[in-house]
């Protein structure tokens, strides 16, 4: 149209898919369950222990109803801390049958910021494991554990279901509609501390739909899936969990990596599809162990990659030691519900996007680079702030008018932070990030939230905390320091003093003294000056 000419508005080069206008997420998934009642739907590689698809919906069923008789009020937010396990599926969908949110914690988190999440999200109730029951003791929420354990005055798991009537086949609550909140996943998003991104029913079917685009009818119930990606991130819950159960697949669930439990996994699950992070495709190129392994025995037909840049090098490694096993890059992020540009499904027998492109835009989305700072579109082959606008589109930060208004602008785009460009067959490629986000093996670290900590201490004066390139883990969290004059402490005390308050990915790793932040004009820290400087004095030592 003529406004795509004044804009530079990009759409997918395939057709529009159909989005169900009145589905829930759990009847989107679930809907026709009981027909394929005895099929696997989840598999622990580690323990075997599984559950059917049968299983799933009747105690989706009745953990929705548990919850409604516990008090559960429709569009309140249950935390939920646990590692992947087979449940996990049943827990988040339970919730939202239920008419509650799910909000996934990361287990590996420090119980401060547990409750953070906790109190941010103005939670009812938590969900979680013996393991992890520690860290939520003293938050004087109610609180239900998984597993063999009674501990405290915590409500078991299985005595709820237990209790619970799933007789009636209406498993959603009648008064939750598509357009309610269902997911509150963190991200910090474009700036700041991490903000609780409101999604819906809608935004996540709509995610499904386009994501499962390509999917042909003989793939439906063929693909056996590796659950390896946390299932608190959005990826892990939509793009994992939530899609395999709508094609009829099964998932094969791992709460950790480590390269000889995966390469198992891969080999005795007969594990088909493997979405993974770039550091695992670093090991599998690099780590000697993978030579014990006999190779031949994969019945894996493709990997997707997402989550941080995979480098070209490693590509083409990992396809020289892999033949025949598909690479598809996927780029996404947790304020779009997830997948947002993919290369096209193996069922289509070839790559539908260039190598080294993160894929192009899918099904139902529009896409625009814009210049920073002008906010014009570019056309293609220019690269640019890269703006999303569709379903999937969050609602907004949880209780943040600021931060939304500031991330999704008036004509719905939302913002990404992140530069890129389209050539002139539609592939997408990613070039930068303007964001602070650092990105530590794919998990995401707010620079904003390790500065607060930073300067609590009190021998710090200023600090700001930047991202430096890592081979392992892509990117690395490195503080520059301003210390008050008289100050003893090292650069290794504090690193520890940050290590002892956040979850071990969060950890500052390297610390350098300086005598003063670099700021502009309006007091914003140069972030990107800082980075070149750090780089350039490890460089010199
Ligand atoms: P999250 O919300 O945790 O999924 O993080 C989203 C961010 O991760 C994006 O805005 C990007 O900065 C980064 N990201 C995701 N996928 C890719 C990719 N394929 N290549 C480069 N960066 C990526």
């Amino acid at each position: 149209s003529q406004d795509d000419e004044k804009e530079h508005i990009f759409r997918s080069r395939y057709p529009s898919v159909e989005v169900p206008v009145n589905m829930t997420l759990p009847n989107f998934v679930l809907h026709d369950a009981e027909s394929y009642a005895e099929k696997v739907a989840f598999v622990e590689a580690v323990t075997g222990k599984s559950c059917t698809y049968g299983e799933v919906l009747r105690d989706t069923k009745r953990f929705a109803k548990a919850l409604r008789s516990l008090g559960l009020r429709k569009g309140r937010v249950v935390v939920v801390l646990l590692p992947n396990i087979a449940e996990y599926g049943i827990v988040a969908l339970g919730i939202m049958a239920a008419g509650g949110v799910f909000s996934g914690a990361n287990p590996t988190a420090h119980a401060s910021e547990i409750k953070k999440q906790v109190e941010v999200a103005g939670a009812q109730l938590i969900i979680t494991n013996g393991a992890n029951y520690e860290k939520v003791r003293g938050l004087e929420l109610p609180v239900i554990v998984m597993g063999e354990e009674r501990i405290d005055s915590a409500m078991n798991w299985d005595e709820l279901l237990e209790a619970a009537d799933c007789s009636s086949n209406n498993f959603v609550n009648e008064e939750v509609n598509q357009t309610d909140i269902c997911a509150l996943p963190f991200s910090s998003g474009t700036t700041g501390m991490s903000k609780g991104v409101m999604l819906t029913h809608r935004n996540l079917v709509a995610n499904l739909c386009s994501t499962l685009f390509s999917v042909t009818p003989e793939m439906v119930g063929q693909v056996t899936i590796l659950g390896l990606i946390p299932f608190f991130h959005i990826y892990g819950i939509t793009g994992i969990c939530c899609a395999t159960l709508r094609n009829k697949g099964k998932v094969v669930v791992m709460n950790r990596f480590d390269l000889r439990t995966f390469l198992n996994a891969l080999i005795t699950q007969e594990v088909t599809f493997a979405p993974i992070v770039p550091p695992i495709i670093l090991s599998l190129v690099k780590n000697p162990i993978v030579e014990e392994f006999d190779l031949s025995k994969l019945k894996l037909r493709a990997i997707m990659t997402a989550a941080a840049p995979l480098a070209p090098e490693i590509l083409n490694a990992f396809e020289n030691k892999f033949p025949g096993v598909q690479v598809q890059e996927a780029y996404g992020l947790t304020e779009h519900s997830c997948i947002t540009l993919t290369h096209a499904d193996p069922s289509k027998g070839h790559a539908n996007a260039k190598k080294n492109s993160v894929g192009f835009i899918l099904p139902n989305l529009e896409v625009k680079f814009i210049d920073p700072d002008n906010g014009q579109s570019l056309p293609k082959n220019t690269p640019g702030e890269i703006c999303v606008r569709s379903q999937c589109v969050m609602k907004g930060y949880y209780n943040n008018e600021e931060e939304t208004a500031r991330t999704i602008d008036e004509n719905g785009w939302l913002h990404t932070g992140d530069i890129g460009y389209i050539d002139d067959d539609g592939d997408i490629f990613i070039v930068d990030r303007i964001k602070e986000l650092i990105k530590y093996k794919g998990f995401q670290v707010a620079p904003a939230e390790l500065e607060s900590i930073l300067l609590s201490h009190p021998s710090v004066e200023d600090a700001a905390v930047v991202p430096l390139p890592d081979e392992e883990a892509g990117e690395i969290p490195a503080a520059c320091v301003v210390m008050n004059k008289g100050a003893k402490e090292s650069e290794e005390d504090i690193i520890n003093f940050v290590g002892s308050s956040v979850a071990s990915y969060k950890k500052v790793r390297v610390v350098q003294f300086v005598d003063a932040i670099p700021k502009s004009p309006s007091g914003k820290i140069m972030r990107r000056l800082l980075k070149d400087k750090i780089v350039e004095r490890k460089a010199a030592n």
